[in-house]
């Protein structure tokens, strides 16, 4: 077997019967990545997010101490159970989090969401007697609540979003019946970056009294810094009457070690129904706040260490950066008459896609790109790329934009085509 060929996924692994020396086994792995996104340099507009050498090794160092603690029962490990409440205090102070709101540590925007949906599924099964629930979310919402509606047994109710790409919020209203459990909104939505109308969302919720949830697993960190920096950011957290979860990625924007994510509740009622607790085994009386049993002190220190190391300037000029890049790359495809920008980004998302008269494979130029080592999204509907840009492009958007035009120039003049490319993994 070679390294370039990949083995089928149950193809012949030798497992050495001596071992390698530590030595061998990083060298290794150092081979094994080369032909991976330079993601450090800046070429990854997608799946990883860097603020710099500094930053990175207080994330990593903190996860390396702390990878084989286990969060799983903090009676044991007093210092994670410090570590996370104090994680969520500071980030409730971005969501808008009062004396009431509690929230929990996540491992990632899929088990917020996950857990989100299992909440309000709950308390509609508790409060008022639902057991065949729905839900009711715009089609921007996030694949994740999918596969919650999936896990959970609960319809998913997708609604279309209007031609900017918001929420309908008087559609949605429609869709909301006496069995809906949960209405969503995003802020900002990941395919095209706007912020949907939350009021509006979260005062169908009050009418119903059901949950409300806030997707601001891209925004929570940025959209405080943006409004700090006195950009006008449409209301999107917990002071919006009405919302009952909001979650943020810490692995995302807070430039935090994978693993890291916070649902926040507006109260503590409304969390206790995202726990689950059972004696039903012989093994005694089990509780767990989220879906995983064990899980890495490493995530946990990494996420406390980098919010430490940062502090609020840190994540002020942060975000002062990213979006100063986020600008130049949404600049550019507004001059390029060959390309249409979706939406104007509300954070730090850009898609775009190819402008109708110029019979451009967009998908191509993903293609191109990529062989020139810069990793883009690909997504539809509509044919798009989308670029999460974040704090390390500001070194490196120039060039982007500088190639980005090089491989329209050629996916013109060769007339290619690409394949579209899912985001996720099976
Ligand atoms: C990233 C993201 C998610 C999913 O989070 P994971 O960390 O990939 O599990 C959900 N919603 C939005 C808006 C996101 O950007």
């Amino acid at each position: 077997m070679t390294d370039s060929m990949p083995a089928p996924s149950f193809g012949p692994v030798e497992f050495l019967a001596g071992g390698q020396s530590p030595e061998d086994v990083f060298g290794e792995l150092e081979a094994r990545r080369s032909h991976d996104v330079r993601w450090r340099e800046g070429r990854a507009f997608s799946l990883a997010y860097y603020a710099g050498p500094e930053v990175a090794h207080v994330a990593e160092e903190a996860y390396r101490r702390f990878s084989g603690e286990n969060a799983l029962n903090t009676a044991a490990f007093p210092s994670l159970e410090q570590m996370q409440r104090e994680v969520l205090g500071i980030v409730g102070q971005w969501l808008g989090a009062n004396d009431d709101s509690a929230g929990f540590f996540t491992s990632g925007g899929t088990e917020s969401l996950l857990m989100a949906v299992k909440a309000a599924r709950d308390r509609a099964r508790a409060e008022h007697g639902i057991n065949t629930p729905n839900m009711v979310l715009p089609t921007s919402a996030h694949a994740a609540f999918e596969k919650a509606a999936a896990y959970f047994g609960v319809e998913s109710r997708r609604i279309p979003v209007r031609s900017d790409w918001r929420a309908d919020v008087p559609a949605m209203h429609s869709a909301v019946d006496a069995n809906t459990v949960l209405i969503v909104g995003s802020a900002p939505q990941y395919p095209q970056g706007v912020i949907d109308d939350i009021p509006g969302i979260a005062a169908i919720a009050r009418e119903y009294d059901i949950n409300c949830h806030v997707d601001a697993c891209m925004g929570g960190v940025t959209l405080p810094y943006l409004a700090k920096l006195g950009h006008t950011i449409a209301p999107w957290n917990l002071n919006v009457d009405g919302v009952s979860s909001i979650s943020v990625d810490l692995h995302k924007f807070g430039y935090t070690a994978k693993g890291a994510s916070v649902i926040m509740y507006a109260t503590r009622k409304l969390r206790s129904y995202q726990i689950f607790i059972t004696s039903n085994w012989l093994g005694g009386l089990y509780g767990s706040s989220g879906v995983l049993g064990t899980k890495s002190g490493g995530s946990i220190a990494a996420a406390w260490a980098t919010l430490r190391h940062l502090g609020d300037e840190g994540y002020l000029r942060l975000t002062d950066s990213a979006y100063a890049a986020t600008k130049l790359l949404a600049n550019y495809i507004t001059s390029d008459p060959r390309l249409v920008l979706r939406a104007k980004p509300e954070a730090m998302l850009v898609c775009f896609g190819a402008s109708e008269e110029h019979g451009l494979d967009i998908f191509a130029v993903a293609d191109e790109l990529w062989r020139r080592g810069w990793y883009v999204d690909r997504q539809e509907p509509p044919r798009s790329l989308h670029c999460t840009v974040n704090a390390v492009h500001q070194l490196t958007i120039e060039a982007f934009t500088r190639d980005l035009a090089r491989v329209i120039d050629y996916v013109v003049s060769t007339g290619a085509h690409g394949a579209a490319v899912p985001y996720g993994t099976v």
